[in-house]
């Protein structure tokens, strides 16, 4: 297993004000699957992969990386491993930095070579041309954000990307090109993608396997398979898949 969550509990605040956002979540990722966390807003999807990236106030269980208990804070090597990308390209790219900028910095801090190679590759990898390269965010529309999030994310040759909502964002045709493009990137490299979504047709559309969450607990892991017949075990996991009735894959793919 690349990422194992054991018996996550996380709490927001203390006495009355504390909010139990996570509360006894367990999952497991192989190497090189696309795994999905689906669950309504406010359900602690979030919070599972800011709780991997060290970012989230953890009160018990145990997460590791190939078997490896992670240690708090994370370290440098981390991060080279795993990369997130968010739901809002345009609060995750600063208004004032270049695209350019934007690529360039995680290659610097992290002693990159070739940097203006990569840079061009990187954005050539996303579909984007050179021409972008010293645009502002203003610039761009939000599926090309997304595209450029994406570039930052991967620019570290990571073997995990943690998804969160990263199409909620954008209109439905975009959203299909940039799940289309993430989908060929997982294809191309053999990455691991642990991808966060309210919308059910999109994680089943990209995961192998998912788990639902209802109110911080995971109330249910499905297989593809069992989502395309309709089998589910729980009450909640039917009531999703009623919600997301008469989308057809074809549609995103
Ligand atoms: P989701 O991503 O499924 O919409 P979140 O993980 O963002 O849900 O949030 C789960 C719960 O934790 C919510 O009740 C939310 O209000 C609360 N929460 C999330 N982040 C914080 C925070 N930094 N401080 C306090 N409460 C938080
Ligand atoms: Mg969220």
């Amino acid at each position: 297993m690349l990422i194992e969550i054991e018996n996550l509990h996380v709490t927001f605040g203390h006495g009355l004000d504390a909010v139990h956002a996570v509360q006894g979540v367990s999952l497991a990722v192989n190497e090189g699957e696309s795994y999905g966390i689906v669950g309504e807003s406010g359900s602690g999807k979030s919070t599972v992969l800011r709780a991997i990236c060290g970012l989230a106030p953890t009160s018990a269980g145990e997460i590791r990386m190939d078997g490896m208990p992670l240690r708090t804070p994370r370290s440098a090597a981390f991060y080279r491993r795993v990369q997130m990308v968010f739901q809002d390209p345009y609060a995750s790219l600063h208004p004032r930095h270049t695209v350019d900028r934007v690529l360039s910095e995680p290659l610097a801090i992290h002693g990159f070579d070739r940097r203006e190679e990569r840079i061009n590759q990187a954005l050539a990898d996303v579909g984007l041309g050179q021409g972008f390269r010293f645009r502002y965010p203003h610039q761009l529309s939000g599926g090309q954000r997304q595209r450029v999030a994406v570039a930052r994310a991967l620019i570290l040759e990571p073997r995990v990307l943690l998804l969160d909502e990263p199409t909620s964002a954008l209109d439905a045709s975009i959203q299909a090109e940039v799940l289309n493009l993430l989908d060929r990137l997982r294809a191309e490299r053999g990455l691991t993608y642990l991808m966060v979504s309210h919308d059910l047709a999109v994680v089943g559309h990209m995961c192998e396997r998912l788990l639902v969450m209802q109110n911080g607990e995971g109330v249910e892991e499905l297989a593809r398979a069992d989502l395309r017949a309709r089998r589910a075990e729980t009450p909640y996991t039917r009531k999703l898949l009623a919600a997301s009735e008469g989308y057809r894959p074809a549609e995103a793919s």
